[in-house]
């Protein structure tokens, strides 16, 4: 931290304190977890330097071995631990993944076609009126993805995202009375529908996903099943989700970040099956510039490490201390969605449960050293921004090597933070949905505990930042 120091103290303060932080909360948040020294040092390197525009082997720019090295090692250990045809591990976060994957599809569903028929090799080839066709039948295409308030991800064809103006989106949710998926109402959607792409994979949807209904689905009505599998990826490298439950045999193409359950740097990957791997690796220039090289190299380590047979009892125990943690919420009176948890987060209805909105509720949390995030639940009464919702996730606290007895005194800890708050009002006496009101004594009480808590599992012991 000198070396920054000594050019902007306040960026060196700033990432000081970043550690210290993490290092003294509770940190729940279901996407975030804790990437090694390895990997870390892995990103921070010359690499970043470098321009690699193209695929291993194939470069727009001279002297790209050493990226191709890393590029290859990422690649295949990634097709080695997910069982992949293919990998590409050049997205620089989740939501480029989705893009490469989307516009892979289209490559290959659409675009093919089109050239076929007009007897061009490439889009370069196109007349102008066979061009402005392709463009129109491009713009044309649907998708079905999980709704937004059942868990799904905003890059599964909503407005707000360039895949809701891409596509014309329909949405699967859950089923109402129980929460989890509704497949027959799914099946019955996508065959009135018949959409191009069918996304699985969810942000929020604390249970599993059955891919091999997903699949046949897709089959019976022509379309393409891709799997996002961004937060679950470390359960399926650590064989936790296998068989139906494992996306990459049943799905055509997967994406998923590399920095939440997986522990690796922030970026993303792209897996496929022999029929797109041409379209993928087209990511860049398609959609994606340069690659970020330090960033391939942090992915092959964090890949390797997700090899280890460790990393096998680091993904179960992820989702052994999801249900403690669920089991002493709900044991505390909590209604969680869906009532319970398969994965490795969990979904508090803090409506129900304690009178708040998630706004409220993940606001009380943060000022007692719990860092969670507010979710949307289904039909949520508060809409995407109060929500309803607390989402809690156990990568980053499994990392830290937290177990279930520790989960259940952080479910004593919630319940007693949320159990204690109130709504609070506006500042001209009305009820607000985002102020909350906690006695500070709670707040104080809940932060030294977690903070003795977390004295026992020291994050990067040895590294001093200060
Ligand atoms: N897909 C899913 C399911 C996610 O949950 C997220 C991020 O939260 C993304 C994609 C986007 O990832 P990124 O933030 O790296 O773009």
């Amino acid at each position: 931290l000198d070396v920054i120091r000594g050019v902007e103290p306040r960026v060196a303060d700033a990432i000081g304190q970043e550690v210290e932080d993490q290092r003294a909360s509770l940190k729940l948040i279901a996407s975030e977890n804790y990437a090694s020294p390895a990997v870390l040092l892995a990103m921070g390197n010359w690499f970043s330097d470098k321009y690699a525009e193209g695929t291993i082997g194939r470069r727009f720019y001279a002297g790209c071995r050493n990226v191709d090295t890393v590029e290859s090692l990422a690649a295949e250990h990634a097709k080695e631990l997910f069982g992949a045809r293919h990998a590409y591990v050049q997205p620089h976060s989740g939501i480029d993944a989705n893009l490469v994957a989307f516009w892979a599809v289209l490559a290959a569903r659409v675009e093919a076609p089109a050239l076929q028929r007009a007897g061009a090799r490439q889009v370069n080839d196109l007349s102008e009126k066979d061009w402005a066709e392709l463009r129109r039948e491009l713009g044309n295409q649907r998708m079905l993805g999980m709704s937004l308030d059942a868990g799904g991800h905003l890059t599964h064809g909503f407005r707000p995202n360039i895949s809701g103006k891409m596509f014309d989106q329909r949405s699967y949710g859950t089923d109402p009375a129980t929460g989890l998926l509704d497949y027959d109402a799914l099946r019955a959607t996508a065959r009135e529908f018949k959409p191009l792409i069918i996304v699985a994979g969810y942000s929020a949807y604390p249970r599993l996903v059955n891919f091999r209904i997903m699949r046949e689905i897709a089959d019976e009505v022509g379309a393409t099943l891709m799997v996002d599998m961004a937060h679950f990826a470390g359960l399926v490298a650590g064989k936790v989700l296998t068989g139906d439950f494992d996306p990459v045999p049943h799905a055509q193409i997967v994406t998923t970040t590399t920095h939440k359950s997986l522990r690796g740097p922030r970026g993303g990957m792209v897996l496929c099956d022999d029929s797109l791997v041409e379209q993928v690796d087209r990511g860049c220039p398609m959609v994606l510039g340069g690659p970020l090289p330090h960033v391939m190299a942090a992915k092959a380590v964090a890949l390797a490490e997700a090899r280890q047979p460790s990393f096998q009892d680091y993904a179960q125990r992820i989702v052994d201390n999801s249900r403690a943690l669920a089991d002493g919420l709900m044991r505390r009176g909590a209604t969680l969605v869906t009532g319970g948890t398969d994965n490795h987060l969990n979904l508090i209805d803090v409506a129900t449960s304690y009178g708040l909105t998630g706004r409220q509720a993940e606001s009380a949390l943060l000022d007692s050293g719990v860092v969670t995030n507010r979710n949307a639940i289904p039909q949520d009464p508060n809409g995407a921004w109060y929500t309803s919702g607390i989402r809690i996730g156990t990568p980053a606290l499994t990392t830290r090597g937290l177990g279930t007895g520790e989960m259940d005194e952080i479910a004593a800890l919630i319940d007693r933070v949320l159990t204690s708050a109130e709504a609070g009002t506006t500042s001209k006496g009305a009820p607000s949905k985002a102020q909350h009101v906690l006695d500070e004594k709670v707040a104080d009480e809940v932060s030294r505990r977690a903070a003795e808590l977390l004295d026992g599992f020291p994050l990067y012991p040895g590294i001093d930042l200060s």
